[in-house]
């Protein structure tokens, strides 16, 4: 089973790089995970938010945050609306169902016909 995460939502921050100083490069990203096998697709209700600096390619972490950056930080946590969990099935699955499906209609219909 392969876990991801997917990038849901990303801000540019207006604070200083506590790496570099600079105020242009702070990235907010809010990412989600999601799980995926051969026969579905699931979105999980797990969350992870993270910092990084365009400007010298470092990731921040919340040891080095400022309270400037804590507070922008919690105003766009709070703004944040996740994406539903929710499981999906790929075709394959569907093809499974139905394949199940067929054999126990015919099962049926068999044990039926030839009582
Ligand atoms: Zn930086």
């Amino acid at each position: 089973m392969a876990e991801k995460q997917i990038t849901i939502k990303e801000v540019s921050l207006n604070n200083n790089c506590p790496e570099c100083y600079n105020t242009n490069g702070l990235q907010l990203t809010f990412k989600q995970k999601f799980k995926e096998t051969n026969l579905y697709k699931s979105i999980t209700s797990e969350t992870i938010q993270e910092i990084e600096c365009k400007t010298c390619n470092t990731i921040i972490y919340p040891v080095m945050w400022t309270d400037d950056i804590e507070r922008v930080f919690e105003y766009h946590q709070k703004a944040f609306v996740p994406k539903k969990p929710s499981t999906k099935l790929k075709k394959k699955a569907w093809l499974i169902i139905a394949l199940f499906g067929i054999i126990i209609t015919a099962g049926i219909t068999f044990a039926v016909i030839y009582k």
